[in-house]
């Protein structure tokens, strides 16, 4: 941002105002009222009633705006989009966002946090009567949590071209519905709204979130400038052998798949495990059939999941699985079935500079922090500069009732989000104008 052109002092003062946390604050209250369970908490599955009831809040929200209308659009994918119009409307518009959905026992922060700031910021501006040369767009994104539908971010990546639709439409939840039906349904209650292309071309995506872990309240740092999401691989591996009776099959003679496993399980733990300092292994799931106290079990399936923020690392690591398996199964066979292959990314270093200013404008500390969990916005880093924000949450409770962060902690993400965004328009026009 330069500091030496004479509008940007009342620019800048107007990032200093911020967006005001106590209306945030309560709309977010309110919405975690829908889809509310009894002890606190939030479940509010994908493409749901309380969903639908989400987005009819927020649509009300836009509607009481003054200033320039909002205008509600959705697209194939169920996402929904709430656009401030800029001066061009052929310039790619600004994302800012999150989702609306919520785990099966959630909490009122994760994902509503960031749609909601969105849009707060985007009726801050049309109040103060800010006008900018792009489309700005509250997007929430469809399916996220993928807990309804498997897998999650669903309609960021047909959004981001990462998957298709058609697929898509095919999955089906536990009672049989397909995300099709689903989202016809919701495009049923929503007739009257616009649908845009899939994939429409975007300037930049801005995404605030919780932390969803414990490194920032520990740090006591406000803000986090989160520099990427580790990537991750996971498999089923299944160990074949052959059942036998406890007393009576001789050690020499058996195929003991459970055996197996604790010699395989060491060898990983040693070699991935602990190949380095960031690296994060977990067999989380083991399940031995017949699973009896008096019987040797005749098969043995475990879980794998393989984290590293660097991509290389977690190839490598990952190309170690299947030998490290066979080589210490023995008699047994091995199977190493390979499931998820999510690599890192990296967010814009550039944009991650604006959020650091912006928020140590407003005399909050801020530090880099690397996202353990996955978010929207890694598929929108495929097609965009993308940035995400993390504000601290209580003990990094996450995908809980027990969610929590403070009115304060919610202020100041969401200052430092409209601030954000202020500046990196401000560095947009800066270059439209040196190019004319
Ligand atoms: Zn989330």
């Amino acid at each position: 941002v330069s500091t030496s052109k004479p509008d940007t002092a009342t620019a800048e003062a107007d990032c200093l105002r911020g967006i005001g946390s106590q209306r945030l604050w309560s709309r977010l209250m309110t919405l975690g009222e829908i889809g509310a369970l009894a002890d606190g908490g939030v479940n509010r599955q994908a493409l749901s009633e309380a969903e639908i009831a989400a987005w009819q809040y927020l649509t009300g929200l836009a509607a009481q705006g003054t200033g320039r209308p909002i205008e509600v659009s959705t697209d194939a994918a169920g996402n929904l989009f709430l656009t401030l119009p800029g001066r061009y409307r052929d310039l790619p518009p600004v994302l800012l966002g999150s989702h609306l959905d919520s785990q099966p026992a959630g909490g009122r922060f994760d994902g509503a946090y960031g749609v909601l700031s969105a849009l707060e910021v985007l009726l801050t501006r049309a109040e103060r009567g800010l006008e900018s040369e792009r489309d700005l767009i509250a997007v929430g994104w469809m399916n996220e949590e993928g807990s309804r539908f498997a897998p999650g971010m669903m309609g960021s990546q047909a959004f981001a071209g990462a998957a298709g639709i058609d697929e898509i439409r095919t999955v089906c939840d536990a009672d049989g519905i397909s995300v099709g039906a689903a989202l016809d349904h919701l495009h049923t209650v929503f007739a009257g709204l616009p649908r845009r292309a899939l994939g429409f071309p975007v300037a930049a995506y801005f995404e605030l979130h919780i932390e969803q872990g414990p490194l920032l309240e520990a740090a006591g740092t406000n803000i986090g400038v989160v520099s990427g999401i580790q990537g991750k691989k996971t498999w089923r591996i299944e160990i074949d052998g052959e059942s036998g009776h406890a007393g009576t099959l001789a050690m020499r003679d058996r195929r003991d798949p459970l055996a197996a496993f604790a010699r395989v399980a060491v060898a990983l733990d040693n070699e991935l495990g602990h190949a380095d300092e960031q690296v994060k292994f977990t067999i989380g799931r083991v399940v031995a059939e017949p699973n009896a106290p008096s019987v040797v079990p005749r098969k043995l399936t475990f879980s794998i999941d393989l984290r590293h923020p660097d991509n290389a690392m977690l190839t490598r690591l990952g190309m170690q699985v299947e030998a490290l398996c066979s080589a210490n199964a023995r008699s047994c066979s091995v199977r190493a079935v390979p499931l998820v292959d999510a690599p890192s990314n990296g967010f814009d270093p550039q944009l991650g500079r604006l959020i650091e200013t912006a928020a140590s404008a407003f005399g909050y500390s801020s530090m880099p922090i690397l996202s353990a969990a996955g978010h929207d916005a890694r598929y929108l880093a495929q097609v965009t500069p993308s940035a995400m924000i993390f504000i601290p949450c209580r003990e990094g409770i996450s995908h809980s009732p027990a969610e929590w962060s403070t009115p304060e902690q919610v202020g100041a993400g969401a200052d430092v989000l409209y601030a954000t965004l202020e500046a990196w328009l401000q560095t947009q026009n800066q270059e439209r104008h040196d190019a004319s």
